[in-house]
């Protein structure tokens, strides 16, 4: 995991909080109101972002971290240093969802800043978040 106490780390936490609260500009939550937006670092500094996208069949709606997560897989990035999500609650920290936990897990234990309007953040790996995951380890066969 990457040294997150350097100047360079600073910088770069600090950039991908400023994307995540941008990307909860796009937004759609004509239902919830609640707008969340994510910031993914790759491990080569490029910046994916996403939002929610809700749905009036609710449970096709998808979190921003998805999107983001997504957006990056689709155009071939795998490997992720950080994710940082925000919303407009105030007083709170946005935490992912179990199911965006898992998804995140999918592409190894990477940070995770969960940030208040403010940009002020709780940051906690996604094995705090998600202990005993689920991962590809448990598909490998016996040898
Ligand atoms: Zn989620």
């Amino acid at each position: 995991m990457a040294d997150l106490k350097t100047a360079e780390a600073k910088d770069w936490i600090k950039s991908l909080i400023e994307e995540s609260q941008k990307a909860k500009e796009f937004s759609y939550c004509p239902y919830s109101q609640l707008r969340v937006g994510s910031a993914l670092l790759t491990e080569d500094e490029k910046i994916f972002t996403g939002c929610n996208i809700e749905n009036a069949c609710f449970y096709l709606g998808l979190c921003a971290e998805r999107t983001a997560i997504n957006k990056a897989v689709s155009d071939g990035y795998t490997k992720f240093k950080a994710i940082a999500v925000s919303s407009d609650l105030e007083e709170q920290v946005i935490p992912p969802c179990g199911a965006c936990r898992q998804v995140i897990r999918e592409f190894g234990d990477i940070p995770v800043f969960m940030t208040r309007m403010d940009g002020s953040y709780t940051r906690m790996t996604v094995e705090e978040l998600l202990p005993l995951s689920w991962n590809a380890e448990y598909l490998k066969k016996n040898e």
